[in-house]
């Protein structure tokens, strides 16, 4: 072990470590390899203990593997995460597959194995092992780490690894060439540990790295030992400024570059989301810039993705698009990537027919999911905003590899027929398969305002319980902010380390918004834009009351305040999104949901500027609809008074309300009970005899902006527990 460590970071702590029993050291060792992005991948890599334990069905001593089972991450990973299996079972496993013909890699033989890995599972552990188990298994070592390291990936990926690995490591590391994990991997590298004692790990070629020890905290240190000497030995032979062939193109400034991702984006979106919706992640550091600016950008993003890891996400290329940004001319940066789209389409729809067998998956979504632009960036898109992010980072680590195996030799790729036997392997199709199904707004990306409470609070947290990636927009940007956190705390923020600004975001953001201003809706759509690619719907459910003084005075000042929020406001959140969505294209179906009131048709004394702006909203709601037609629908959820959790109902406003219909109240009620006995009198009027909550509202907006109500348009849709006098006729 070095004392200090320069390219990884020696996070073992010994007096942590000695509290904990032999399966919790595992996972300990497990969390601090990958907590650093240096040493593994985000769900990249795995380890293993061989662990002595007491066998349930014998009462007896038997070793157990543990080894980081499929899905999760290093990171993250509790025991749960891992599977474990007996080991003498595993260890059998190799006669049959000895014994069957043909066998080998890529026979069917290796594939069936992994179906037998289920029957040596100990003590029921429910945990599907990973398709790495036989190494783990066969290397003999108790302890075991495979790991994706940024720096060592770039020497794996080098034309002339063995001979580097040799100048390197000497004869501590083993070479194997480049191979689909598997049994018969598992049975190389057993081959390589027993026969080669000096041997401490192998260099497993464009691939990874994986190394063992009798000890653990050894296996630790010696992971970080061979990934600091690659650090080391890359860093000895940097090019600087002539790293990628030198610069090309120059970057705009950060702001200048926002402004024009952002005016890019919902185009973008809609052009790589032909056949379904993405969400997008935006990497805009240092090491991205050097990248696609430089001279070999264009050569280099051409070979494609380092790490097979990596390839159902980053697909086994990205596509680059050869644009000055000095000229600083969006129209034709859209020109090369529609051009450049054509081509990529094209390529991969001939990759696979060329590559494919007969009983290949069929062919999946031909649009990149990378995309690198000169001066903007790295723009990378996923079914969702996790996945997005661990696209973004996956490729932000082949640029690391490609930069230091660029540095020390020249950067290859895998042949494209391994790259296709890995994408559209049918374990990993099988896996894809077994995957949940996406909730209803997985893809779709929606702006709340008026989230900071009541029906915009429900509203936004309606639509994340449904996969949507939600922007938490009120006048209150701290109300807003609260909301954001409160739904972040209960649906998690994903996986995946990338994203620049905004866009590092998990599934929800907060911005300030006043609909009374076009320059303040524009900036909030700007950052729903930048953290997600674009915008699916815009749901608003802010609004404003104000009623007359004692002696029924209402000033032109309130009327014109009244008539900005309740009519202006959504016009104008409608109007500033039509141009997204034109942006985005007709075809993905967008949809504004504006809350207007059933006191826009009910006629009565002392609310006349509230209901007419309602009544104005109604129809500028029927207007807006044959606007945005095609790209959006727009309704309208019209509720009668909603008491809870309103803001529009303050402790005075109640006690006025409760005074006005002569309801007995005391000054010694809360306000919460003073506002169950107003509400309970407006159900008391209503054909149901039920109070409106702000969660009927957040079901009707989420229902009218849902594909449930896809052809429904220009509609104002009740919410009032059944008003007669609101009935629309
Ligand atoms: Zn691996």
């Amino acid at each position: 072990m070095k004392a200090e460590y320069k390219y990884v970071k020696n996070n073992w702590d010994n007096k942590y470590a000695d509290t904990l029993c032999a399966s919790e050291r595992l996972v300990y060792r497990s969390n601090i390899l990958g907590d650093d992005q240096r040493i593994t991948n985000t769900g990249g890599g795995n380890t293993s203990s061989k662990l002595m334990e007491t066998d349930p069905l014998t009462a007896e001593q038997t070793e157990v593997l543990w080894v980081k089972g499929s899905g999760g991450d290093l990171r993250t990973s509790k025991l749960a995460n891992f599977s474990s299996l007996y080991q003498d079972k595993l260890i059998a496993l190799q006669s049959i597959y000895g014994t069957t013909e043909p066998n080998g890699v890529k026979t069917p033989v290796e594939d069936q194995m992994v179906h037998m890995y289920p029957h040596t599972t100990f003590n029921l552990n429910p945990r599907p092992s990973s398709i790495d188990t036989p190494l783990h298994s066969f290397i003999g070592a108790k302890h075991v780490d495979h790991m994706h390291p940024i720096s060592f990936i770039a020497i794996a990926a080098c034309k002339n690894s063995e001979a580097l690995t040799k100048e390197i490591y000497g004869d501590s590391l083993a070479y194997l060439p480049w191979q689909r994990p598997g049994f018969d991997l598992g049975l190389k590298m057993q081959a390589v540990y027993q026969e080669n004692k000096a041997c401490v790990g192998i260099n497993m070629g464009q691939h990874g790295l994986i190394n063992w020890a009798d000890d653990d905290k050894a296996c630790y240190e010696l992971t970080l030992d061979l990934i600091e000497k690659a650090g080391a030995f890359i860093a000895s032979k940097d090019r600087g400024d002539q790293t990628f062939g030198g610069q090309k193109y120059t970057s705009p400034s950060d702001a200048a570059a926002i402004e024009m991702t952002t005016d890019l984006l919902p185009f973008l979106r809609g052009a790589v989301s032909q056949r379904t919706r993405f969400i997008g992640t935006v990497h805009r550091d240092a090491a991205v810039l050097e990248f696609v600016n430089s001279v070999d950008a264009q050569r280099l993003a051409e070979i494609g993705t380092s790490c097979p890891d990596h390839f159902l996400r980053t697909k086994i290329k990205p596509m680059f698009v050869d644009w000055d940004p000095e000229s600083n001319d969006l129209s034709s940066l859209k020109s090369l990537i529609i051009e450049g789209l054509d081509q990529y389409r094209a390529d991969y729809a001939e990759y696979y027919e060329a590559c494919k067998h007969a009983d290949s998956p069929a062919i999946r979504d031909c649009n990149p999911t990378v995309i690198l632009i000169p001066g903007l960036g790295l723009i990378a898109f996923g079914k969702n905003k996790s996945e997005s992010r661990v696209t973004a980072e996956f490729y932000n680590c082949a640029i690391g590899v490609m930069r230091g195996a660029e540095a020390i030799d020249s950067y290859i790729g895998l042949p494209r027929q391994e790259a296709f036997d890995i994408e559209y392997w049918l374990l990993e199709e099988a896996k894809l398969q077994r995957m949940p199904k996406e909730k209803e707004f997985a893809r779709k990306v929606v702006v709340v305002i008026g989230a900071g409470s009541g029906i915009g609070k429900e509203t936004a947290l309606r639509f994340a319980r449904e996969g949507a990636h939600v922007v938490c927009a009120d006048l209150d940007g701290d109300a807003a902010q609260v909301t954001a956190n409160e739904i972040e705390a209960e649906i998690g923020i994903g996986i995946g380390i990338a994203g620049s600004g905004i866009s590092g975001c998990g599934n929800v953001i907060a911005s300030g918004i006043d609909i009374g201003d076009t320059a303040s809706i524009e900036a909030c759509y700007q950052s729903a834009i930048y953290a997600f690619g674009g915008i699916d719907v815009v749901a608003l459910t802010a609004g404003i009351f104000l009623a007359p003084n004692v002696d029924g005075e209402f000033s032109v000042k309130q009327w014109e305040l009244v008539y900005r929020v309740n009519s202006i406001g959504p016009y104008l959140v409608a109007d500033a999104a039509k141009s997204i969505f034109q942006l985005q294209g007709a075809h993905l179906k967008s949809s504004v949901v504006i809350t207007t009131s059933v006191n826009a048709v009910v006629s009565k004394k002392g609310s006349v500027a509230y209901d007419s702006s309602k009544a104005a909203a109604n129809h500028i709601v029927r207007e807006l609809a044959v606007e945005l037609a095609p790209y959006a629908r727009v309704n309208a959820v019209a509720p009668a008074t909603v008491v809870k959790g309103s803001q529009m109902f303050p402790r005075d406003r109640v006690m006025a309300s409760l005074a006005k219909y002569d309801i007995d109240y005391s000054e010694e009620e809360s306000t919460e009970d003073l506002r169950i006995k107003l509400a309970q009198f407006y159900a008391s009027r209503t054909l149901t005899n039920e109070p409106i909550t702000p969660e009927d509202q957040a079901e009707a907006i989420y229902f009218m902006s849902s594909d449930k109500s896809s052809k429904t348009t220009g509609t104002i849709f009740n919410v009032d527990g059944g008003l007669h006098e609101a009935f629309l006729r």
